[in-house]
């Protein structure tokens, strides 16, 4: 049986720096029928369960600590016994949410997540936030980029712990080498693709 992808989407809110905002979040969950893996935590963990459904849960992926991806992480780890992963320079981010609990794994630039017979690897993109990664899954033909890169260009770099030029080098040393027809699922909003984006960050 091949891999999958499938999502839910989350309403909730998203603070930092003193500002809260309602924001709808993507989780996406690759998997077959037998196991899966969960790319992010947003606000509630039946609505990340509805997804899953009966299946076991190899690893909770974080594609970074803003608050509204990773609020229910060790809520949904207690849920499912799966492992946290995050990249480690998002512990300033991860911190302002969970002060007595840590995530389990670190990721780093070149982790490889193996689940139903594919890889999902990690690539570091710092920018929108210093441990922001995606996850590219080549077998499928699908990147998932959480707030790194959005349908319309790259994500916000206004507030805190943001950068908008590392975000964009990012991005176009990262990223846009990636077929064109590669899938984008991000963390927030609908699906694009590498091509379409190409041209908006090269010129940006
Ligand atoms: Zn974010």
């Amino acid at each position: 049986m091949t891999a999958r992808v499938e999502h839910g989407v989350t309403s909730g809110t998203f603070t930092l720096d003193g500002e809260t905002f309602d924001v709808d979040n993507n989780v996406w969950v690759v998997g077959d029928d037998i196991e899966c893996v969960v790319i992010d935590a947003p606000h509630d963990v039946d609505g990340i369960l509805a997804v899953v459904g009966d299946r076991r849960v190899k690893a909770i992926l974080c594609t970074h600590a803003h608050d509204d991806h990773v609020r229910v992480a060790p809520a949904l780890r207690e849920r499912v016994q799966a492992p946290v992963f995050l990249h480690p320079a998002d512990r300033p981010l991860w911190d302002l949410t969970h002060t007595d609990e840590m995530w389990d794994v670190d990721l780093d630039d070149g982790v490889e997540i193996e689940v139903a017979g594919t890889t999902l690897r990690t690539i570091h993109t710092p920018g929108h936030a210093p441990g922001a990664v995606c996850f590219h899954a080549p077998a499928l033909g699908v990147l998932f980029t959480g707030d790194t890169l959005f349908r319309g260009g790259p994500g916000a770099t206004g507030r805190s712990f943001s950068d908008r030029d590392v975000l964009v080098t990012s991005i176009r040393e990262r990223l846009l080498h990636l077929p064109d027809a590669t899938v984008v699922h991000t963390g927030h909003g609908d699906d694009t693709t590498i091509g379409e984006e190409r041209a908006g960050v090269v010129e940006d």
